[in-house]
């Protein structure tokens, strides 16, 4: 059975996580789970979160993978700082097949970054080679919870952000400089139910199944948790939404 949310005409994104950190398990990845909820709650579907190594080939491969899948918003989170693991704007660029060119822009933003807390400039060859080295053609969005610039680009129908790993720095991104300027345009949240039922899963699978069928657009997820099982019905329209919760507390919940 096709994914119901799918059928819509909805915006569609992709996640891809980079951090050696994030597969060895040293640090636990709270930035898809965040962007997931941000896209849920702006009608966007997630339809993939990937995470990669600090690898210039893992990243391209990816980034490729994820472009073939043509969704409206694909962000690349982290490896944008200074150090010689923090290599996505040079994997971008060699992907893309496009020059990595000095932004003034960026050099502007650390050097008042540092001013403000009264640091030197370390060196202006780490700035001017690394960090402020960006894929041509793409946009700086300004990074005001850091030092590391957030870039945005289009490619074919896709929009390419590229996001810090800090996530506080992430967070401020979206909330400042993407949600309400790239992410709402003309997106319509769903409308959602939550049912619980006393009873293991097998008890009910085949009329919920049945529900489904005669639904296709309504998704109906069931979520086993101990001694019950949460219900989650959603959907764009709010009618047929709550037919399905009607007629799942008639037969099943009772
Ligand atoms: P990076 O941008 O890869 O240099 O990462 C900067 C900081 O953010 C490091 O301390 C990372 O461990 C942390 N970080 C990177 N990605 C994530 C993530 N997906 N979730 C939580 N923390 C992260
Ligand atoms: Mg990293």
């Amino acid at each position: 059975m096709p994914s119901p949310a799918l059928s819509l005409k909805k915006k569609t994104a992709i996640v891809v996580v980079i951090g050696d950190e994030i597969l060895s398990g040293y640090t636990l990845d709270t930035n898809s789970h965040y962007l997931s909820q941000v896209l849920r709650d702006c009608g966007v579907i997630c339809l993939s979160r990937h995470t990669v190594r600090d690898d210039k080939e893992e990243i391209k491969r990816i980034l490729k993978l994820s472009l073939d899948e043509k969704p409206d918003y694909l962000f690349l989170c982290g490896g944008l700082g200074p150090t010689h693991d923090d290599v996505t704007f040079e994997s971008v660029a060699e992907a893309l097949q496009r020059r990595l060119v000095l932004s003034s822009a960026v050099v502007e933003h650390i050097q008042k970054k540092l001013d403000a807390i009264n640091r030197l400039l370390p060196e202006e060859k780490w700035l001017r080679e690394k960090m402020a080295r960006i894929p041509e053609g793409t946009e700086v969005l300004c990074n005001k919870a850091g030092t590391a610039p957030a870039l945005r680009f289009c490619v074919g129908q896709t929009q390419l952000f590229l996001l810090p790993g800090v996530p506080h720095e992430l967070q401020w991104l979206i909330e400042n400089e993407i949600k309400a300027n790239y992410l709402e345009e003309g997106c319509r949240k769903d409308y959602v139910v939550e049912l619980t039922v006393k009873r293991g899963e097998s008890s009910f699978a085949s009329l919920l199944k049945r529900i489904q069928k005669k639904h296709p657009h309504v998704k109906i997820g069931s979520y086993p948790q101990k001694g019950k099982v949460m219900l989650r019905i959603s959907g764009e329209e709010e009618k047929e939404v709550k037919e399905v919760v009607e007629t799942i507390e008639k037969e099943i919940i009772r």
